[in-house]
């Protein structure tokens, strides 16, 4: 093949005008990339590349070998020169003379796992990156050039019962076949031994695992690892068996209308199952594929055998929980029942499967609970810490269903054994990497709504919660402003790895809807759209509100005033309603925030209907906090002429004020300017006699659903510069 209008099931990428202006490493990024870039090639976070190329050693100015290989963590598709290792080959092949000073070597033992903390001894020019585990196999390989990937059309094949056989039939001479062994320093051995002994071999099928090849040419290793990928690919093609795969469907699949209705309720639930040691995010996959899978005769059997790329079950757990519900002639009542045996029965299996594996000196077992749950008729939901992880639970769930479609057509899907399987999961060294990891954010597993966050407070707030990791719902009336809001965050926090989710759950840490607040059914929308997004929610916090200045004469029309109570006491009691729906089934810690206001206690001339409002809203926090608790918090924040860049203050409002408080002012003013006399004039009727600002509202709007404040419900928090008149008594 290599050439480009042949493949099919591969995108061939090289472009020799863009690699022939590059230097070698960059030659190897600029592989990496358009390698990591096809889904079908490897996985998020997948696989590895590697080049042996001659530099200017920094002290001797000799030119050494240079092994520039993909380092620990990243991702392909998005790696930069910072995310490779450089090593020196020399000193790297000298570690095997350490290696055999031991007696027992091999796969797993303590020589093995040792070898890792030497790999940074060989580290050529200070480079900082860490290197992986795979480091051995790209050094002992000797060529060049080396690329390990995952496809899922190779690992159909290194997952199959009669793998072996079936390399040799697809691939010929050219690619050989090694059962499976977890990477080390052990396997790279192996590698260059299989090298000395073929030299015409150009690759490896390795079992239960992947793929790797090899050149001294970068393109021509590039061009075999789609040759490679390819082949694998039409030989499953051919042989496909259409609606037969997975042995023909069992169940319907059900109206998209049917599949959201049951999943926001649902998956409200199931947050709260899965969540009780610690808070999961969601993320849904229900596209073709993935019901193709769960609604078929043998969903049941491969699940329960589990995936098979080592890669994959550490974030997809040894195995899904399958549930067996009929979507059409079983009821929503019977999946929750079903759900509930069968998450115990999961919990027992996972906690069982550790006893049996764990070695004396092994971690302890974590979390017990599935990571990937399968309904017929829906599809699939993945969980993780966060919204990042839960999508890249579910692409690799959606990678390990076609490896199992592709070994089925092919022959007979086979897992990992248990045991295998077990090592890998609670490796001493990966056990490290998860110790290494910075400490979670306080919001980094929480969802945080706020209404109104399309500007002033809001917004603020939006950005204060985004800080302490927060998942962040910006919703507003004014659905752009939201957007602004949302994309602004995405921006700076990026929507982070994995390739899944099916419509608004393939989304990032944060999004934007539009809602109005005195509407039931947009407000409703509104939760389940945030449940589809993220599978359930924990804090609100209301910033909308609304201030209809009174005529000349002091008076407001009957149509004003029921719009100021309908939005700043209704509608905060309307979101209040539908929230706890959710929160009811989650059975989670959350809180609620509501935005009041100083004049909630300070009669004003000129403002009657908004104080009135707010007086009502200050006592809907105290109704809230006890209908809600006790695992609910309801607090109002009470801030006072905020006036910089609030919606609140239009430019008419702060000439009313000016001219009320007899402040010398021309009409000519910018509006800004007018707004800064008026904010001074207020910050020097406060006790502390400085501006109040939005961040200081988002600081205490933070504050408030933070654990910091745990021990407070029902109570009315003034953020107001000091103003006497408005203590609370
Ligand atoms: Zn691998």
């Amino acid at each position: 093949m290599s050439k480009d209008n042949d493949y099919k099931h591969v995108n061939y990428l090289w472009d020799d005008k863009e690699s022939d202006v590059k230097d070698p490493v960059e030659r190897l990024i600029y592989r990496s990339n358009i390698l990591g870039d096809d889904q079908r090639v490897t996985n998020t976070g997948g696989g590895n590349t590697s080049s042996k190329i001659k530099m200017k050693d920094p002290v001797t100015g000799e030119e050494v070998d240079v092994l520039w290989v993909k380092g620990s963590g990243g991702d392909l598709r998005t790696s930069k020169k910072e995310n490779f290792a450089s090593l020196y080959m020399r000193k790297f092949e000298d570690l095997e003379s350490i290696y055999n000073q031991v007696d027992e070597k091999g796969v797993k033992t303590e020589i093995e796992d040792k070898m890792v903390s030497m790999f940074p001894h060989t580290v050529f020019n200070l480079n900082p990156r860490a290197s992986s585990i795979d480091t051995p196999l790209h050094a002992f390989v000797p060529y060049r050039h080396v690329d390990h990937m995952h496809p899922n059309s190779i690992i159909s094949i290194a997952a199959s019962k009669n793998g072996k056989k079936l390399t040799s039939e697809i691939f010929g001479e050219d690619i050989g076949w090694m059962d499976w062994q977890r990477p080390g320093f052990d396997l790279g051995l192996k590698l260059r031994e299989v090298c000395k002994n073929n030299p015409g071999l150009k690759g490896l099928v390795m079992g239960q695992h992947g793929s790797i090849n090899w050149a001294d040419d970068d393109k021509e290793c590039y061009e075999l690892s789609l040759d490679f990928t390819e082949k694998a690919a039409r030989y499953i093609e051919e042989r496909d068996k259409g609606e037969l795969n997975f042995g023909g469907k069992k169940y319907e699949v059900l109206p998209a209308e049917k599949q959201i209705e049951i999943l926001s309720n649902l998956l409200p639930v199931l947050r709260g199952m899965v969540s009780k040691d610690k808070k999961y995010i969601a993320t849904v996959q229900s596209d073709e594929t993935i019901l193709n899978f769960v609604n078929s005769h043998d969903a049941p059997r491969l699940a329960e055998l589990g995936t098979s790329c080592p890669d994959h079950f550490l974030r997809t757990k040894i195995k899904p929980l399958y549930l067996s519900w009929d979507p059409i002639n079983e009821d929503y009542n019977s999946l929750i029942e079903k759900l509930t045996v069968g998450l115990e029965q999961y919990r027992k299996d996972y906690a069982a499967y550790y006893e049996a594996c764990k070695h004396p000196d092994s971690p302890a077992m974590r979390d017990p609970n599935p990571t990937v749950i399968l309904v017929p008729g829906i599809g699939m939901i993945a969980w993780g810490k966060n919204k990042s992880e839960s999508r890249v639970t579910a692409e690799f769930y959606n990678a390990a269903v076609e490896v199992m479609r592709g070994a089925e057509i092919i022959d007979e899907y086979i897992a990992l054994p248990n045991q295998e399987a077990f090592d890998i999961e609670y490796w001493a060294l990966e056990e490290a990497k998860l110790r290494r990891m910075p400490p979670e954010k306080e919001f980094a597993r929480e969802v945080v709504v706020i209404i109104g966050a399309g500007n002033g407070i809001g917004k603020a707030t939006a950005f204060r919660v985004a800080k302490e990791g927060a998942h962040v719902v910006c919703a507003d009336l004014d659905e752009e402003a939201a957007e602004q809001t949302a994309n602004e965050l995405m921006d700076i926090y990026s929507k982070g790895i994995g390739v899944a989710g099916t419509g608004v759950s393939d989304c990032g840490p944060a999004i934007a809807f539009g809602v109005d607040m005195i509407k039931r059914q947009s407000v409703q929308d509104l939760f389940r759209s945030i449940v589809l997004a993220y599978g359930g929610i924990d804090h609100v916090i209301i910033t909308a509100g609304i201030f209809v200045p009174p005529t000349k004469e002091g008076s407001i029309s009957d149509d004003m005033w029921q719009m100021t109570f309908n939005v700043n006491v209704t509608g905060c009691y309307i979101v209040a309603d539908e929230a706890r729906k959710i929160w009811d089934k989650q059975n989670l810690k959350g809180n609620m925030v509501v935005t009041t206001s100083a004049n909630a206690i300070v009669p004003k001339v000129g403002s009657f209907a908004y104080d009135t409002s707010k007086a009502a809203t200050n006592h809907l926090v105290r109704e809230l906090a006890i209908e809600f608790s006790p695992n609910i918090r309801v607090n109002g924040l009470a801030p006072a002429t905020v006036v910089e860049g609030s919606t609140m203050f239009s430019r008419e409002r702060v000439i009313g004020s000016l001219a009320k408080y007899k402040i010398a002012f021309s009409e000519d003013e910018e509006t800004e300017s007018l707004r800064d006399k008026l904010a001074e004039f207020y910050a020097q009727r406060t006790l502390t006699k400085s501006p109040v600002t939005m961040e200081d509202q988002a600081e205490a709007a933070y504050l408030l659903i933070s654990s910091k404040l745990s021990k407070t419900t029902g109570q009315i928090i003034g953020v107001d510069g000091g103003l006497h008149e408005a203590f609370l008594r």
